[in-house]
């Protein structure tokens, strides 16, 4: 399963969706996480390599307008992956054609040619199967059943040991639009195999030659396509059995490395399991959305990286004092927040966390009853003001010194703050010296 793949995928896009600024360590620790994900998915580690130095140069690039930098790198470690995972979806076309079946033994070749004719008939093509495997035993009675299930016509000759035979005699009587054919595999590309099936290609006049290549094999499907390509010269893989390793990745990503096209992806043994593969919808999948727009719109959401920078840079007014604080609560239960920002909220007791939350509320109704100018120059608040801001805040005067004070407090770690300690410390490190 790809349940490692996944887990890696969506930390790193957690990591950059959370830091309070995207910088370069950011980008450096979320490629390390990417990394150890596609390596033990078994991606070849140049691939490996050279995927994180393009993450980690685009993102570090000018961004282009419109997107904050956060969303750009996302949008980097997005592009990036479907880069290697194959780019572009495969145009599957739904018109009369002849198809072989190639691969070794095992690979699940017999099992997805009842599927591609179960995917085909559903399209409305007529379709019909036959059975050119004469090295294993039961061949016949495999794919007979297969086909009986998912209501396709079936050919084939039990008795017959010669496939060429059973291919031409097959031909003769078979009225369909596509026609798929199942070859014999073996444990190895050897000659009597690359003979027989090229010898069932010309007599058949194929439009498509199918390798079925199983996920376990990882980063070997580069061998594997190789090989059969120069044999057979291969129009397709399909990849079986993603279902039942953590290797998919690497046969995903092995298979764009020798530029062949997969163009299904089979992930059970009932001819439902059955996907048209989409590279694009494939790494969405994997990170967590349902498309590249989504994701976008959770970078967007939880911290603005330009007003992070702009306090850093000394431009923190009450103003964003109490914007601060009015981000705190717009998300939901402060605990909720202290956990996104990497605090745990299980060792805080309950009503403490219930009475900050009430003082950020009161605080922000206190500065709600400053003038425009006393937000801009919180110095000006002396004694008379706050005497009059406490009484049209409703609050005690002892409260408004309060957040002045923690207002001070925390512009002054504001300033010493690097971006990086503030991106380490992310929110919490704020709260913190908010009093919370
Ligand atoms: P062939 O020797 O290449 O014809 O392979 P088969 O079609 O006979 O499949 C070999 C085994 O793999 C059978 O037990 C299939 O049920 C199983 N198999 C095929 N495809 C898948 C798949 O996508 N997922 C899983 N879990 N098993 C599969
Ligand atoms: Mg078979």
């Amino acid at each position: 399963m790809l349940d490692k793949l996944r887990e890696g995928l969506r930390g790193a896009i957690e990591k950059i969706t959370r830091s309070t600024l995207v910088d370069k360590d950011v980008v450096d620790s979320a490629v390390r996480d990417i990394q150890r994900s596609l390596l033990a998915s078994d991606v070849n580690v140049e691939q490996v390599y050279e995927l994180s130095e393009r993450i980690r140069k685009r993102s570090m690039e000018k961004i282009p307008s419109g997107l904050s930098r956060r969303e750009h790198v996302i949008k980097v470690v997005y592009e990036e992956l479907t880069d290697i995972l194959g780019k572009e979806k495969p145009a599957i076309e739904l018109k009369p054609k002849r198809i072989l079946m190639a691969g070794l033994f095992g690979s699940g070749k017999t099992t997805m040619t009842a599927k591609l004719a179960f995917f085909y008939k559903n399209k409305g093509l007529r379709t019909a199967v036959i059975c050119c495997d004469t090295f294993r035993p039961a061949a016949f009675e495999q794919l007979q059943q297969l086909s009986k299930k998912v209501e396709v016509a079936f050919y084939g000759d039990k008795a017959e040991k010669d496939s060429a035979t059973i291919l031409a005699s097959a031909l003769k009587k078979i009225n369909a639009d596509v026609i798929i054919v199942d070859s014999s595999g073996r444990d190895a590309l050897d000659k009597e195999l690359v003979d027989e099936i090229k010898n069932l290609n010309k007599m058949l006049v194929s439009d498509e030659r199918i390798l079925v290549i199983p996920a376990d094999i990882g980063q070997a499907a580069r061998e594997q396509t190789d090989a059969f390509h120069d044999a057979l010269g291969i129009t397709d893989v399909i990849i079986t059995k993603m279902d039942a390793t953590a290797k998919g990745g690497g046969a995903l990503t092995a298979c764009s490395l020798t530029g062949a096209k997969v163009t299904f992806i089979s992930t059970g043994e009932t001819p439902r399991d059955l996907e048209v593969y989409d590279p694009k919808r494939f790494v969405a999948r994997l990170i967590g959305f349902p498309d590249l727009e989504t994701l976008l719109e959770k970078a967007k959401g939880v911290v603005d990286e330009k007003k992070a920078e702009k306090m850093i840079e000394g431009d923190f007014g009450i103003e964003e004092f109490c914007e601060q604080i009015g981000a705190v609560r717009n998300m939901g239960p402060m605990s909720q927040m202290l956990e996104m920002a990497g605090l745990n909220t299980k060792k805080l007791p309950k009503d403490m966390m219930s009475a900050q939350e009430e003082k950020m509320g009161k605080w922000q109704h206190i500065i709600k009853s400053m003038t425009p100018e006393e937000r801009k120059n919180p110095e000006l608040i002396k004694h008379t003001r706050i005497v009059r801001i406490a009484r049209g805040s409703g609050a005690h005067e002892s409260e408004v010194r309060e957040l002045l004070a923690a207002y001070r407090k925390s512009k002054k770690v504001i300033k010493k703050l690097s971006p990086g300690k503030l991106k380490r410390g992310g929110l919490g490190g704020l709260l913190k010296q908010f009093g919370a």
